[in-house]
């Protein structure tokens, strides 16, 4: 499903902090073109300025897991937007910080920032196995938009009828893998 390949701990990409609860799988993407997950790992292994990673990043060829899936990673409670004066919190269940209650996916993009079906799909298998590992339903997985209004995953903003699929995606392949089990 995955390889770990857990960056160093350092104060801005890997503080080391144990996550209080796994309420939602946050769905993200680069939107830097043609990077692969790789790539996102070796720059996060030596960022030490900027306060920002994922847990997952997934491209056309590997899934790896950079942060471990029990600490804390910094993707998703930014400042994307403000609503009468207040930050604007799309989804209560994640309040007061989103990175200490959910793990991240970070989907690769092309030379066009666009998500490759096959990556989505990649991504599709994860965030079920995460939900069906984490007794999470597939109405937990959700975009970044969804907490804090930044444009992300943008292919999904722009066309949330693609995320819908997503998700009626993973209703499906949730429900096929907890018959299995029963
Ligand atoms: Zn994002």
């Amino acid at each position: 499903m995955y390889k770990n390949k857990w960056i160093e701990k350092n104060p801005v990409t890997r503080p080391g902090i144990k996550l209080e609860a796994i309420r939602k799988i946050v769905m993200h993407y680069t939107a830097n073109p043609e990077m692969t997950a790789h790539e996102h790992y070796e720059w996060l292994n030596q960022e030490r300025k900027r306060y920002a990673s994922a847990h997952f990043f997934v491209d056309r060829n590997e899934t790896l897991c950079v942060v471990p899936t029990d600490e804390v990673a910094y993707h998703a409670n930014d400042r994307a937007r403000f609503v009468n004066g207040e930050l604007y919190r799309g989804t209560k269940a994640l309040l007061p910080d989103a990175n200490y209650l959910s793990l991240s996916i970070e989907m690769c993009v092309d030379r066009n920032i666009e998500i490759a079906s096959e990556i989505e799909m990649r991504a599709l298998e994860l965030a079920v196995f995460l939900c069906a590992k984490h007794q999470l339903e597939a109405t937990d997985i959700i975009r970044h938009f969804d907490i804090s209004g930044k444009f992300c995953p943008a292919p999904w903003v722009n066309n949330p009828e693609r995320f819908e699929q997503f998700r009626s995606k993973a209703v499906q392949k949730l429900k096929q893998i907890r018959q299995e089990k029963n």
